[in-house]
C-alpha cells in the first residue's frame, strides 16, 4: 500500500477551514497601516523634510544626506513603535525570488546598547552577495554588491513567525555599477519612458511635466492541499506534475469559472487579502479560473515600480498565509498537463502628472490625437520589437504553457478591436487628402470624436497575447511565476524608443506650410502601414493562425533557449545600450543567467522523472504484473485458458511493453543528459537540454500514464490528478 498517498488523503479528510480573525471596520481603516508611506511620513517628518523628500521622489532627483538621515530616524521610530527590531534591505536578485539581509537596529555605543538607524544604513548596504547569480559580472576580485535605497517604493513592515522587520526596497548593483537585479533596469526604463513620453506630450500640452507607466498585474495560481502537495515529489521539486493521467472530469464543463469558492480556500483568500491590504497592496478582485483548483486575484493598477514590488511581495505573502491554512499555492505556469496553465496578465498604460491616461481617448479632438499618437506608437514598437517581448516571457515553465490549452501562442500579435481597426484602416485611406488652412483637420479625418471604447465580451479577444482593452494594453504571455520586471522593461524601452523616433520624425517633416496635426497624422499613417502585420483580430489558438502568421513572417519560436537569442541580437544590443537601459555586458550576463536557469530546471525535471519512473512506477507495475501472472496460473489450473487466461496474458504483455519502453527511454534520456552536461557553452547546452533531454518527457509520460490506468488504484504510488485537483 503506497502509504504516503493514502495518509495524505486521510489528512485531507480531517481538514477543517482554519478560523480567521478579520479586522473589524472597512478596508480603509487598516489599508497600508504597515507601510511607511505618505501618511506615516507626513506625520513623522518635519514639513520641510517631507517636502524635500516628496519633491525628490517625484522628480527622481538625488536625496541629500540630511534628508535621508531625517527619514531614517523617522522610519526607525515608526517601525519600532510597531514592534520591529530589525531592518532589511529588500531586493530582487536575478534568481527571480526576493532576498533580504536582516540587521538589528541595536548597536553598542561607548559600552552602552542603543537603538540606531542612520542615513548610511538606510541608503546603502553591502549584503554578502556572492551567492546570487551575476552572469559573470561579479568576478571574485570584485565580489562586492551593493543594495541602494529606492525611495520611490515605500518601506514596509513584514511579519514572519511573530518577528517584525522593516523592509526597505532597494536596487542591487555590482561594485562597478552594473545591475544585478530586476529593479535597477526597471527604474532606468521608467526614467527613459518618462523623458520620451513627456517630450511627446509637450507637443500637445505644456502642462505635462512627467509621465509614469502604470501596471495592473492579474495573478493566476492553483491552490491544493498541503499534504497532497507533499505526496507528489515532482510538484515539490519542480513545481509541476511530470506524470498524471487526466481525470475523467477535466475542465470540459467550465463549471469552475466564477463558481463558488470552497470554504477553506475562501478563508485563505480573505486572510491574505487583509495582509496584502495592510501592506498597501490594493487587491480588488478574486475569482475562480478556468481549471479546477485555479484562481486569480488582481490589484488596482499602480505605478509600475510599486506594482512590481507589490506583486513580488504578494506572491511571498500568499505562500506564507497558505501554510497556515494547510494549503499550497502553485505559481508554476503549467502544474498540470491537459488543463489551463497560469499566467500573469500585465495591464499596462501611461499616466501624466495631470492625471491623464494616455491610452484612453479623450473628450476633445486634440486629446484624441494624443491618444492616437501613443496608441499607434505602441503598436509600431510591438511590431518592430515583437521578438524582444517574446524573449522577455521565455522560461522553462512558460514553454509548457504558451500555445497549449487556453494560453496565447509564442507568436506575438496585437488585438485592438473592430472599432479601432476600422479607424486605423480609414486613416490609411486618407493619405491623398489635401488640407486647406481653414480646415478642421480632426473633422475631415474623422477623428474629432472617438467614443469611449467599450470592449464588450463579444469584442474581447481573450486569445491574443497583446490586447488593447479600451484604455490599456494587456500583455498576456507573461508566466505566472515570473517577475513582471523583464517584460515591463522591454515594453517601456521599446515604446520610449518609438516615441523618440516619432518626435524626431515629426520635427523633420514639419514645415510652415502644413498644419502640425497633418504632419503628425502623416507620420502616424506611415507607422500604421508599417506595423500592419502585427495586428490580428482572429482566434490566436487556431491552427490557421499558425499558417497565417508564417505567411506574414512573424516569429514563432516555441522554446526558451532559442527565444532568448533575441535578447542579444544586434538590434537588441543597439537599442538597450543606446538608450542606457542595459549595457551589452549586462545583456549578455542576463542572457546567460536565463539560459542556465532554463537548463537547470530541465535537468531537475529529467532527474525527478527518471527517479519516479524507475524507483516508484516500475516496481509498482511489476508487482501488479506479478499479481496478474498468479491470476493467469490460477485460471489455467481451473482450465479457464480460453478466453480468460488469454485476455489476462494480453494485459500482462501490455504492461510489460510499457515497462520496457519506460526503462529504455529513461536510459536514453540519462545518456542524453550526460552528453549535454559535457558541453561548456551555456547556449549550446541549453539547446541540447531542450532538443534531446526534454524531448523525452512526453514520451516517458505517455507510458507512465497508460500504466496508471492499468494498475490497481490501491497500489498506485502517486497522488492522482482527480485527487489533486478536485479534493478540498
Ligand atoms: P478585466 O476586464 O480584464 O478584468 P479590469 O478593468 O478589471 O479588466 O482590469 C484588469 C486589471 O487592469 C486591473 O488590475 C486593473 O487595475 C488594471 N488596469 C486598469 N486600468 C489600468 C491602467 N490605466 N493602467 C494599468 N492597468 C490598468
Ligand atoms: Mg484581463
Amino acid at each position: 500500500m503506497p502509504s504516503i498517498r493514502f495518509s495524505a488523503l486521510n489528512q485531507l479528510g480531517q481538514r477543517q477551514p482554519v478560523e480567521i480573525k478579520l479586522p473589524s471596520g472597512p478596508i480603509s481603516a487598516y489599508f497600508a497601516t504597515n507601510v511607511f508611506g505618505a501618511d506615516a511620513m507626513q506625520t513623522s517628518l518635519s514639513a520641510d523634510t517631507y517636502k524635500r523628500l516628496t519633491q525628490a521622489m517625484a522628480s527622481g532627483e538625488k536625496i541629500d544626506y540630511d534628508t535621508a538621515d531625517a527619514v531614517a530616524t523617522a522610519m526607525k521610530r515608526w517601525a519600532m513603535d510597531k514592534g520591529a527590531t530589525h531592518f532589511t534591505h529588500w531586493f530582487q536578485p536575478l534568481t527571480g525570488a526576493t532576498a533580504e539581509k536582516h540587521d538589528a537596529f541595536f548597536e553598542i555605543s561607548e559600552g552602552r546598547a542603543i537603538e540606531r538607524f542612520q542615513a548610511s544604513a538606510l541608503v546603502q548596504q553591502e549584503p554578502d552577495a556572492s551567492s546570487f547569480p551575476s552572469g559573470g559580472i561579479r568576478t571574485t576580485f570584485e565580489a562586492r554588491g551593493y543594495t541602494a535605497w529606492d525611495p520611490t517604493s515605500p518601506a514596509f513592515l513584514y511579519e514572519n513567525g511573530g518577528a517584525k522587520t522593516l523592509c526597505i526596497p532597494t536596487v542591487f548593483v555590482s561594485y562597478t555599477g552594473e545591475a544585478l537585479d530586476h529593479k535597477a533596469p526597471l527604474l532606468r526604463s521608467m526614467e527613459l519612458i518618462d523623458k520620451a513620453a513627456t517630450a511627446v506630450c509637450q507637443m500637445f500640452d505644456k502642462d505635462i511635466s512627467y509621465v509614469k507607466p502604470t501596471l495592473g498585474p492579474e495573478q493566476e495560481y492553483f491552490v491544493i492541499d498541503r499534504a497532497l502537495f507533499f505526496a507528489r515529489p515532482d510538484l515539490m521539486l519542480t513545481g509541476r506534475t511530470v506524470f498524471g493521467h487526466s481525470p475523467a472530469k477535466g475542465q470540459q464543463l467550465d463549471d469552475h469559472y466564477f463558481g463558488s469558492i470552497p470554504q477553506r480556500i475562501h478563508h485563505f483568500m480573505m486572510e491574505f487579502e487583509v495582509e496584502a491590504h495592510k501592506l498597501g497592496i490594493p487587491i480588488r478582485t478574486r475569482h475562480n479560473e478556468v481549471a479546477p483548483s485555479q484562481y486569480e486575484c488582481a490589484p488596482t493598477f499602480e505605478e509600475v515600480n510599486v506594482a512590481v514590488d507589490h506583486n513580488q511581495l504578494l506572491m511571498d505573502l500568499m505562500e506564507k498565509v497558505a501554510e497556515r491554512h494547510q494549503l499550497k499555492v502553485l505559481f508554476h505556469e503549467k502544474p498540470f498537463a491537459g488543463v489551463n496553465g497560469s499566467g500573469k496578465h500585465c495591464n499596462w498604460s501611461l499616466v501624466t502628472n495631470t492625471g491623464r491616461n494616455l491610452l484612453a481617448p479623450g473628450r476633445r479632438p486634440k486629446e484624441n490625437l494624443v491618444f492616437l499618437t501613443f496608441f499607434v506608437c505602441t503598436l509600431k514598437a510591438v511590431h518592430d520589437y515583437a521578438d524582444l517581448l517574446r524573449a522577455s516571457v521565455a522560461s522553462a515553465g512558460n514553454d509548457y504553457r504558451l500555445g497549449a490549452n487556453e494560453a496565447p501562442p509564442a507568436i506575438i500579435s496585437a488585438f485592438i478591436g473592430s472599432q479601432l481597426s476600422n479607424m486605423l484602416d480609414s486613416l490609411e485611406e486618407t493619405a491623398e487628402m489635401q488640407f486647406d488652412k481653414g480646415d478642421n483637420v480632426y473633422l475631415k479625418l474623422g477623428i474629432n470624436k472617438i467614443p469611449e471604447i467599450m470592449l464588450d465580451n463579444t469584442d474581447r479577444n481573450r486569445t491574443s497575447p497583446f490586447a488593447f482593452t479600451g484604455n490599456k494594453f494587456e500583455f498576456r504571455a507573461v508566466g505566472a511565476s515570473a517577475t513582471i520586471s523583464d517584460p515591463v522593461v522591454v515594453l517601456n524601452t521599446i515604446v520610449a524608443n518609438q516615441l523618440l523616433d516619432f518626435k524626431e520624425e515629426v520635427e523633420r517633416q514639419f514645415n510652415d506650410n502644413t498644419k502640425r496635426e497633418v504632419t503628425i497624422i502623416n507620420v502616424l499613417r506611415e507607422y500604421i502601414e508599417a506595423s500592419k502585420k502585427i495586428r490580428f483580430e482572429g482566434n490566436n489558438y487556431a491552427e490557421e493562425w499558425m499558417k497565417e502568421a508564417k505567411r506574414r513572417k512573424l516569429s514563432n519560436v516555441t522554446d526558451t533557449p532559442r527565444a532568448l537569442d533575441f535578447m542579444i541580437t544586434k538590434q537588441a544590443r543597439d537599442l538597450f545600450s543606446r538608450l542606457g537601459v542595459f549595457t551589452e555586458r549586462e545583456l549578455e550576463a542576463r542572457h546567460e543567467i536565463r539560459l542556465e536557469a532554463y537548463q537547470k530546471k530541465i535537468q531537475i525535471e529529467a532527474r525527478v522523472m527518471g527517479d519516479l519512473a524507475i524507483n516508484h512506477i516500475i516496481p509498482t507495475a511489476v508487482a501488479y504484473q506479478n499479481k496478474l501472472i498468479d491470476n493467469v496460473r490460477g485460471l489455467k489450473e481451473l482450465g479457464l485458458d480460453q478466453p480468460h487466461a488469454e485476455v489476462a496474458i494480453a494485459g500482462i504483455k501490455d504492461i510489460a511493453g510499457h515497462i520496457t519502453s519506460i526503462r529504455t527511454l529513461v536510459e536514453e534520456m540519462v545518456e542524453a543528459r550526460k552528453r549535454a552536461n559535457k558541453v561548456e557553452d551555456a547556449r549550446e547546452r541549453a539547446i541540447l537540454y531542450c532538443d534531446e533531454v526534454a524531448s523525452y518527457f512526453n514520451r516517458i509520460r505517455y507510458h507512465v500514464d497508460k500504466l496508471e490506468q492499468m494498475v490497481d488504484d490501491e497500489d498506485w504510488p502517486l497522488m492522482k490528478y482527480r485527487e489533486l485537483l478536485f479534493m478540498r
